[in-house]
């Protein structure tokens, strides 16, 4: 199970830089979706002219379901600056890896709750962190694409943009560094600000203390 939080509205306005396609996922909603502030807030960037279209479906983790819906709008994609997806980190995957030439951000954060997880393709993988550094990264999870679950970039042991700890996987930094690259963003890395995780959602955090 999972929560998904809105960010801070000031946070997600300073990333609509121009109009942005929107996505909602009410896939699992009946968990915990922010649906009355996701609206109020959609409607006001609406209101602001800052909106090509809203998008509202289940389970944009599954790519041939998100495929699907997307082939209907490719005119309002194409229009938007941005991508603006309300949904776990799995969902925002999903939509950064097929809209690879667009800017696409997460409007929410995703903590986890303990039980069932769903059943859900794992091609993009949330470690439901509750902090969720994708709109740096873009789109692509530290926690879960890098072995070391890093946040300020790699660790140099990468060889031939493998990961030195599991030769079969490619670094996952790597795989950001080539997208930011390619979405002409990369003065992200270069100008970001040391990243500090909040240890405190975490899953061992959260044993640690119940064991006390
Ligand atoms: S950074 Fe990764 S683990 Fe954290 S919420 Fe985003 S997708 Fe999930
Ligand atoms: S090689 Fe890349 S993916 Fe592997 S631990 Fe280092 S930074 Fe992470």
């Amino acid at each position: 199970m999972l929560i998904t939080q809105l960010k801070e509205k000031e946070s997600i306005e300073a990333l609509v830089n121009g109009k942005a396609f929107i996505i909602n996922c009410f896939g699992c909603k009946e968990v915990h979706f922010p649906e009355k502030e996701a609206k109020e807030f959609q409607e006001e960037l609406k209101a602001a002219g800052k909106v090509t279209e809203i998008l509202t479906m289940d389970y944009i983790c599954n790519p041939k379901n998100l495929e699907l819906h997307l082939q209907n709008y490719k005119a309002e994609i194409e229009a938007a600056d941005v991508v603006l997806v309300f949904s776990c980190g799995v969902g925002v995957q999903t939509v950064a890896d097929f809209c690879a030439d667009k800017k696409v951000f997460a409007a929410c954060d995703t903590y986890e709750l303990p039980g069932y997880q769903g059943v859900t393709p794992q091609l993009f993988d949330c470690d439901q962190c509750g902090m969720c550094f994708l709109n740096g990264t873009g789109g692509i999870c530290p926690l879960t694409a890098c072995s070391k679950s890093l946040v300020n970039g790699q660790c140099g042991g990468a060889k031939n943009g493998m990961c030195e700890v599991d030769p079969e996987m490619e670094c996952g930094w790597e795989r950001i560094q080539k997208r930011l690259e390619k979405l002409g963003r990369i003065d992200i890395l270069k100008n970001a600000p040391v990243q500090i995780r909040d240890y405190s959602t975490d899953d061992a955090t959260k044993e640690a203390k119940q064991s006390e």
